[in-house]
């Protein structure tokens, strides 16, 4: 859609498209609008010397039909506003819908080099102003171009030879518009990126300010603020600066030019190649060129920042996507849950492996543990199993069928994922353990049951109906992360992939978790990322990793005979070999 073209706005046409109806309707009421003006300004031409002459019937007559022509262009003029605000607004409605969806298929990568400060401002208020100027560039700067068209037609048909004069400087104040224009336009690039760095630091600083308290780095922080927000006023500074010259300037051009014309005129007509109803007319419509002149130039300068905006926009746009499926996709019939992993070798950088060699299998119903120091690549070895990645060398099989040629959403409605931070969206409890997915109430509260969360739910005011609050603020941890595990029971995953919870939960809610999670484990190939190692005694497998290689593997009680990693590790938990 954001195809990179020289005008960028014009890459947006397309979106027009589908409101050609009331775009054509549109533009009938803008042709009747701008008809008016020379309409008027002929009538101007009536009317001054009439006016002059005392001819009273005759300045009644003139100023009744010019009361008409208002009338019908102020009703014309509605009819334009209306009709063309609509698709206006709604191409800017699609802009937004369409990069929002490319955002989520974002890969995760080039989602982290984006701060989400950065992307929220890129997403509302560079849209913001995209949107502004589609609106203005419709409604607003094309029936001045017309008008101006129009009106300076009407001055050629009254003395061509005068309209020459009054062309030579129409050059003259475009030279200046579009110098200045650009000037603008840089520094509102500039003053754009600071506001969007400004933001990434607000929402760091909003996020990390328990952190930033606990380390007294409030001056700190302050500091950089403060240097932040000075960097922005320099900046928007400097667009206001030569916004304020630009006004004056163009503004004396302007005036300098209406005398020069009334001077060339006052000599036409001593020439005899004008009258003064003529005269009178011609600088009618002089007067009429001034609005949409100073319109086309406001809207040029917001048009200059519109493209800054747009092409931050691109930057989304142009962004690594994920991983799309293969042509050949095959659908995923019922799953069993048997993952391999055969020789699998990944990295960020290809140069650097952050996975080396991993070697698995994990049978239907068996639960795998993995453990290992933070940085080891657990959370890497899930991003496969999601196909958030995928290996560079070897293979990662679900029911002996290799990821890569899976439809990405069929593998993960077989895997599901219980993040560490058990975020839920906002919305109702239904909602968040429904997840956008096709399920009945009866099934939303199956899972529940499964994940020890029914009772708990039920007991709210308005039990599934009740409302989560932003980041879930109005439930505790335990709770939260009961909501995820039904969540993820929802579809009835053959596979769990489970990033345990480091954070404590007191001792009640902490039980009431390990209940919920045993029952949604059961029956289901459980990948879980042990930090406590407590948890893990009864797994099938553990697996040692450490630098992206599996060090060691077994169960609990033969890697604590083997007096290796795994029993340091318990040994550092205090955890003794079960008796
Ligand atoms: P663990 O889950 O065991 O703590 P990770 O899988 O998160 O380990 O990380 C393994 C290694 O990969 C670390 O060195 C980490 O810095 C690196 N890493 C993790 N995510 C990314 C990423 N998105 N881009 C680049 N490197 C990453």
């Amino acid at each position: 859609m954001l195809a990179p073209s020289p005008a960028g706005f014009r890459g947006l046409l397309p979106l027009l498209q589908p409101h050609r109806r009331r775009l054509w309707a549109g533009g009938a009421c803008m042709l009747v609008f701008v008809a008016c003006w020379p309409l008027l300004a002929w009538l101007a031409g009536k009317l001054i010397p009439a006016i002059g002459a005392g001819d009273f019937p005759t300045v009644l007559r003139v100023i009744g039909l010019a009361l008409g022509v208002f009338l019908l262009q102020k009703l014309a003029q509605f009819g334009q506003d209306t009709l063309l605000a609509a698709p206006a607004l709604q191409v800017s409605q699609a802009l937004r819908s369409q990069l929002f969806a490319r955002l989520q298929r974002l890969e995760f990568g080039a989602l982290e080099k984006l701060s989400a400060g950065d992307l929220t401002y890129r997403l509302t208020e560079d849209a913001d102003r995209v949107g502004e100027v589609i609106y203005k560039t419709i409604q607003d700067s094309t029936p001045s171009l017309l008008q101006l068209v129009a009106v300076f037609g009407f001055m050629v048909f009254l003395d061509w030879k005068l309209s020459m004069a009054t062309l030579l400087l129409a050059p003259l104040v475009a030279v200046l518009v579009s110098s200045f224009g650009a000037r603008v336009m840089g520094a509102a690039e500039r003053s754009q990126k600071q506001v969007s760095e400004l933001a990434g630091l607000l929402g760091e600083a909003i996020s990390g300010l328990p952190l930033v308290r606990a380390y007294a780095a409030e001056p700190w922080l302050q500091k950089r603020f403060e240097q932040e927000i000075d960097l922005h006023r320099r900046a928007r500074y400097r667009t206001l600066k030569l916004l304020a010259l630009q006004h004056p300037v163009v503004g004396f051009i302007e005036a300098a030019g209406i005398l020069s014309v009334l001077l060339i005129g006052a000599a036409r007509i001593q020439a005899g190649g004008l009258d003064s109803q003529g005269f009178s007319s011609y600088v009618a419509a002089l007067l009429m060129l001034i609005d949409p002149i100073s319109h086309l130039t406001t809207n040029y300068n917001e048009f200059q920042q519109g493209q800054a905006s747009l092409r931050r926009l691109k930057e989304i746009e142009s962004g690594a996507m994920e991983i799309p499926d293969h042509p050949d996709a095959r659908p995923l019939g019922a799953v069993q849950g048997e993952l391999r992993l055969n020789g699998v070798w990944f990295g960020y950088d290809p140069e650097q492996p952050v996975l080396r060699d991993l070697e698995l299998t994990a049978k239907p119903g068996q639960l795998v543990a993995l453990v290992g120091p933070s940085g080891a690549g657990k959370s890497t070895l899930f991003s496969l199993l999601l196909r958030f990645n995928t290996a560079q060398r070897g293979q990662v099989l679900l029911d002996g069928q290799d990821l890569a040629g899976l439809r990405a959403r069929d593998l993960r409605r077989a895997v599901a994922l219980v993040p560490q931070q058990s975020s839920v969206f906002s919305g109702t409890v239904e909602e968040a353990i429904r997840f956008g997915r096709p399920a009945t109430l009866e099934q939303v509260r199956q899972a529940a049951q499964l994940a020890n969360a029914d009772a708990f739910i039920e007991a709210l005011p308005g039990g599934y109906s009740a409302r989560i609050e932003e980041r879930g603020s109005n439930f505790s941890g335990g709770q939260l992360q009961r909501l995820a595990i039904a969540r993820a029971v929802l579809g009835n995953p053959a596979v769990m992939l489970l990033d345990e919870a480091t954070s404590a939960l007191d001792a009640e809610s902490e039980e009431a978790v390990q209940r919920g999670l045993s029952q949604a484990m059961a029956g289901r190939t459980v990948l879980v990322i042990a930090h406590r190692l407590v948890t893990v005694q009864g797994a099938d497998q553990i697996l040692v990793l450490e630098a992206g290689r599996i060090i060691e593997r077994g169960s609990h009680d033969q890697l604590m005979a083997r007096a290796g990693r795994y029993r340091e590790l318990c040994d550092r938990q205090l955890i003794r070999v079960a008796v």
